[in-house]
């Protein structure tokens, strides 16, 4: 056989419609109020599902950012090159709004479904590149922080909503868009921002701060939330590129972390030399002010995690259709048809989760119940969703065998995204902690949001025992100890809850497997009937 003859391999997986080939994003979007934009969903699916943006992720990504801290004469520069397919999708995320869309001018809430047809998009975007969402994502959560300081937001927003994306490194008035990004972590605390040391005194008409930053991600942004010790202890800053007066601000970048993965994207270690900011809300707030923002990010790192776990689930099921091992389909093979199946399961509930969670978002301005169940369940969404992508993504690519392993597939940039969604704005025990924070806090609104899940599942087998088990878990003296596995089955009662309106078959077949008996602890263990597991498989991803 000559070398160019190729046998019994998959056709590459691209130019699909993102949208269109994944009918239980379609449905969980339909359940969650945005039904009616199904052609915009589909166009955007199209577009980003084609074999030009799959080759421009391989390019931001097999050239990642360069610092360039000083020029060739020992001038301080301060800046990032980035290769252009990175700017690209800065480019196409910020046209279609994917920074802003959730908002209105006036930094208030945009109407229903605003959240659900972002995230949407997110979810496809996240599937084809997740390096250069994290300043889409902090952009578009900074808002929420801003809104405390009503005479930047005048000035500010314009610039952000304009969607347009400007990478010229100049002063934020003098560009046609902006982004924003956020620097918490020190290097001797990120989880405890408490413990930071960085200073900010009172100067002219903000502060100046000096310190440092152990992580700051996407530093080519226009602005970004910064954390610093005022007189009135912890307080929230915005931090721009440029002084007022135009002259660069002191925001020195000591070099760029080599990270597992998230390569597209750029995150600095930083040094702030009496670097100008605004302050943002009361001295000694700065928690307070900031947890706006990240409440919306976490929500994004679910939406993200989904993503990159749908690629990886279509990718395997694609392949195992067209693969024969011993004269079969590896698709109609029974133990690989049972794991497929098994995959698509949590990948159809994190996706009905995500999305619910996004319509939580929409409709909590005007219903407490809703505002309850976003508090309540997005540190509990994160935890689960992300938590879950490393495992799926990992088996998926063992699907495709050895050619998964190889970095022309897209599996082992997937592999490498799918930890950090867990570990930052919040790492897994983290998230766990703030799930007990909101009961502790308000716990009338956390049962009554327990009660609605309770109600929302009352036919699905196991949904009782789970919500009596949530109901014991969440007291008790041990009660940090066991917070995982407490909140590890609020996450699968809401996800239960969240297909039980999008995908009932689905929903059923989750609640049997994950609620009344629960499954070994690899893929391909759940008691699945073979139709059962075939239809899942074909909803995941239609046949050609
Ligand atoms: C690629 C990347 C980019 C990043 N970009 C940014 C950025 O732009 N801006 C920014 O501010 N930060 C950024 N971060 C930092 C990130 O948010 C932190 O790493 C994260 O919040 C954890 O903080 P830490 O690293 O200090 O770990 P620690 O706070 O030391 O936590 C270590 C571990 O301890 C656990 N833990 C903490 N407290 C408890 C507890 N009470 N009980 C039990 N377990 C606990 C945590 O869950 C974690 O697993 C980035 C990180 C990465 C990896």
């Amino acid at each position: 056989m000559r070398v160019e003859e190729v046998l019994n391999q998959s056709p590459p997986y691209v130019d699909i419609d993102l949208y269109a080939s994944d009918r239980p994003l379609a449905d969980a979007i339909a359940a969650n109020g945005g039904g009616r934009d199904a052609a915009a969903l589909s166009a955007f699916g199209n577009h980003w599902g084609s074999a030009e943006m799959f080759e421009l992720a391989r390019a931001a990504n097999e050239n990642p950012p360069q610092l360039k801290a000083f020029d060739p004469k020992g001038f301080r520069r301060d800046v990032i090159e980035f290769h252009p397919a990175y700017h690209q999708f800065m480019a196409e995320s910020i046209a279609a709004g994917l920074a802003v869309s959730t908002w209105r001018e006036d930094a208030t809430a945009a109407p229903a479904p605003a959240q659900v047809m972002r995230a949407a998009r997110v979810y496809m975007a996240a599937q084809i590149e997740t390096g250069h969402l994290c300043p889409i994502t902090m952009t578009r959560a900074a808002v929420a922080a801003l809104a405390v300081a009503p005479p930047l937001v005048g000035q500010l927003m314009p610039k952000i909503m304009s969607r347009r994306y400007d990478s010229r490194f100049l002063p934020w008035w003098e560009k046609v868009g902006i982004t924003l990004g956020m620097g918490m972590t020190e290097k001797q605390g990120g989880t405890d921002v408490r413990s930071n040391t960085t200073r900010a005194q009172p100067a002219g008409e903000g502060y100046g701060i000096t310190g440092h930053k152990w992580f700051m991600s996407a530093p080519m942004c226009d602005a970004f939330l910064v954390l610093a010790q005022a007189p009135g202890g912890l307080t929230c800053f915005l931090m721009p590129r440029f002084r007022p007066d135009g002259s660069i601000n002191a925001l020195h970048f000591q070099r760029l972390k080599d990270k597992l993965g998230n390569r597209s994207n750029a995150s600095s270690e930083v040094e702030f030399d009496d670097a100008f900011a605004w302050r943002l809300g009361e001295e000694g707030r700065g928690v307070r002010t900031i947890i706006n923002m990240v409440q919306l990010t976490r929500l994004d790192c679910a939406l993200a995690s989904a993503g990159i776990m749908r690629m990886a689930l279509a990718q395997a099921i694609h392949h195992a259709r067209y693969r024969s091992v011993f004269q079969r389909h590896l698709v109609d093979q029974p133990m690989m048809r049972g794991v497929l199946a098994d995959l698509a399961l949590d990948v159809e509930a994190a996706t009905a989760l995500v999305m619910r969670l996004a319509r939580a978002y929409d409709i909590a301005p005007s219903d407490p119940g809703e505002a309850a169940r976003a508090r309540l369940l997005t540190p509990a969404v994160k935890y689960w969703v992300c938590k879950r992508a490393s495992g799926i993504i990992g088996e998926a690519m063992e699907c495709l065998g050895g050619n998964g392993y190889v970095e022309e597939s897209v599996l082992p940039r997937l592999y490498r995204e799918a930890p950090v969604n867990a570990i930052w704005e919040g790492s897994g025990n983290v998230m766990c902690l703030d799930v007990l924070r909101a009961i502790a806090h308000d716990g009338e609104a956390a049962r009554a949001a327990l009660t609605a899940l309770g109600e929302e599942t009352a036919d699905l087998p196991g949904a009782g025992a789970a919500l009596a088990f949530l109901e014991r878990g969440f007291s008790g003296p041990d009660v940090e100890a066991q917070a995982r596995v407490a909140v590890d089955g609020l996450a699968l009662l809401a996800a239960a809850a969240a297909l039980r309106q999008s995908a009932p078959e689905a929903a059923a077949l989750f609640a049997r497997t994950r609620l009344e008996d629960r499954h070994g602890a690899t893929y391909g263990t759940s008691r699945l009937a073979p139709e059962e597991a075939r239809r899942l498989i074909d909803r995941a991803v239609p046949s050609a």
